[in-house]
C-alpha cells in the first residue's frame, strides 16, 4: 500500500475524502511513487504559470499604493495556510484542501473584481466571464505543460470543488467538506488582511474599529493588556487576534457538529445541510465586518479611481484586440479560431498581470513601443 494511503487511513476522520477514493484524472496516468494524487495536484498548480502570475495581480490594492499590502498570490498563500490549519484539526484531507486553496483564485484577471466586471461586460453576449470558471478553463485547456494533453490534468475532486465555486448550475451537488473548508478560510482570511492593509494605507483608522461589534471587544482587550503600544504593534495584534478568533470559531462550531454527526463517510456530509463555517450568530457579526469593509474600503475614493482607470484601459484594450485580432499573441490566435475572437480577446486579457495589462494597453492603444 502507498505510504500516503496508509497515513490517511490512520489519520483522516471517516467523513474526510481519502486520496484512494479519487475518481482520477481525465487522462489516465500511472500513480506517482511517493506523492498522492492531491499532492500532485497541489504541485501542478504551484508550478503553473497562472499561479506565478498571481504575484502580479492585485488583491484589493495596486502596486503603486505601496509594498505592504497583499497581492493575489500572498492572499492565496494565507488562505492555504489557514485552510490547512482548519483541515488538520477537523482531520480532513489536507492535501486536497491545499490543492483547492492554491487553485481557488488562479483564474483572477488583472485588477481584481474591477477587471472581472469589465471582461464579463465585454463577453456578455458570449456567456459572460467569471474568474471561478476561468480557473477551470486554465486548468483544462490553457496551461500547456505536458506532451500528451492540454491543461494540468488535475484530479476530478479539485475540478469539481472549483466548479462549486463557479456555481455550475448543471451540478447541484453539495461540496465535499474539504471544499467547504477553503470557502470558510477564504473569507476569514481576506476580512482580516484587508482590514490590516486598509489600516496601513490609512483608508480607515483604528478608532473606526470601535464601530464594528466583532472587532471592538478585541481592540479593547488588547489595549487593556498592552496599555498604549505603538500603533503598528496595536494594529498587528488586533488583526492577528481577529484572525485567530475567527479561525477558532470556525473550528469550534464545525468540530462540535462533525463529532456529533455520526457520519461514517464523506457521502454522509453531502446529504446534510451543514456547512463548515461560523455559527449563525457569529456569521451575522462577520457580515457586519464585511459591510464595513465594503463601504469604507472597497468603495473608498482612492480605490474607485484605480478601478475606473483599470476598467477603461481593459475596455480599450479589448476593443483594440477585437478590431485587429492579428495583434493577439500566438496561442490566442488559435483560440480565436476555435472559440471566437471575443472569447480569445477576453481570455488573453484575463491572463495578464496588472502591469502586463497596462503595458499591453500602452502598446496597443497608445502607440508605446514598450511591449
Ligand atoms: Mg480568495
Amino acid at each position: 500500500m502507498e505510504p500516503y494511503v496508509e497515513r490517511e487511513r490512520a489519520w483522516l476522520a471517516p467523513y474526510a475524502f481519502p486520496s484512494a477514493a479519487s475518481r482520477g484524472r481525465k487522462y489516465d496516468e500511472p500513480a506517482h511513487r511517493y506523492r498522492g494524487p492531491f499532492q500532485r495536484d497541489r504541485d501542478r498548480i504551484l508550478h503553473s504559470s497562472a499561479f506565478r502570475r498571481l504575484s502580479g495581480k492585485m488583491q484589493v490594492f495596486t502596486g503603486e499604493m505601496g509594498d505592504y499590502h497583499r497581492t493575489r498570490l500572498t492572499h492565496t498563500m494565507e488562505v492555504a495556510s489557514i485552510a490547512r490549519t482548519i483541515a488538520r484539526v477537523l482531520r480532513l484531507n489536507e492535501d486536497l484542501v491545499e490543492a483547492l486553496a492554491l487553485f481557488h483564485d488562479i483564474g483572477h484577471p488583472p485588477f481584481g473584481h474591477a477587471g472581472e466586471d469589465v471582461i464579463r461586460e465585454c463577453l456578455a453576449d458570449e456567456g459572460g466571464f467569471s474568474h471561478n470558471a476561468f480557473a477551470i478553463t486554465l486548468a483544462e485547456e490553457l496551461e500547456l505543460r505536458y506532451a500528451g494533453y492540454p491543461g494540468l490534468n488535475l484530479s476530478q475532486e479539485v475540478l469539481d470543488g472549483q466548479r462549486v465555486r463557479a456555481g455550475d448550475k448543471g451540478r447541484r451537488v453539495r461540496p465535499l467538506l474539504e471544499v467547504q473548508v477553503v470557502e470558510a478560510a477564504d473569507s476569514v482570511t481576506y476580512n482580516a488582511h484587508d482590514l490590516d492593509d486598509a489600516l496601513v494605507l490609512e483608508l480607515v483608522s483604528l478608532d473606526q474599529l470601535r464601530e464594528i461589534p466583532l472587532v471592538a471587544p478585541i481592540l479593547e482587550r488588547v489595549q487593556q493588556k498592552l496599555g498604549n503600544p505603538d500603533g503598528s504593534v496595536l494594529r498587528q495584534v488586533v488583526v492577528r487576534e481577529l484572525l485567530d478568533a475567527q479561525v477558532g470559531a470556525v473550528i469550534a462550531y464545525s468540530s462540535r457538529y462533525l463529532e456529533e454527526s455520526g457520519w461514517t463517510s464523506p457521502t454522509d456530509a453531502l446529504a446534510s445541510s451543514f456547512f463548515v463555517g461560523l455559527n449563525p450568530a457569529e456569521e451575522g457579526e462577520k457580515k457586519n465586518l464585511e459591510r464595513f469593509l465594503f463601504q469604507q474600503v472597497y468603495r473608498h475614493p482612492r480605490l474607485l479611481v484605480v478601478r475606473e482607470q483599470a476598467q477603461r484601459e481593459i475596455r480599450e484594450l479589448f476593443e483594440a484586440l477585437h478590431r485587429d485580432p492579428a495583434l493577439l499573441p500566438d496561442p490566442f490566435l488559435a483560440r480565436a479560431a476555435s472559440h471566437g475572437t471575443r472569447r480569445a480577446c477576453g481570455e488573453c486579457i484575463a491572463m495578464l498581470t496588472d502591469d502586463g495589462c497596462r503595458r499591453m494597453h500602452a502598446a496597443r492603444c497608445m502607440g508605446s513601443t514598450n511591449e
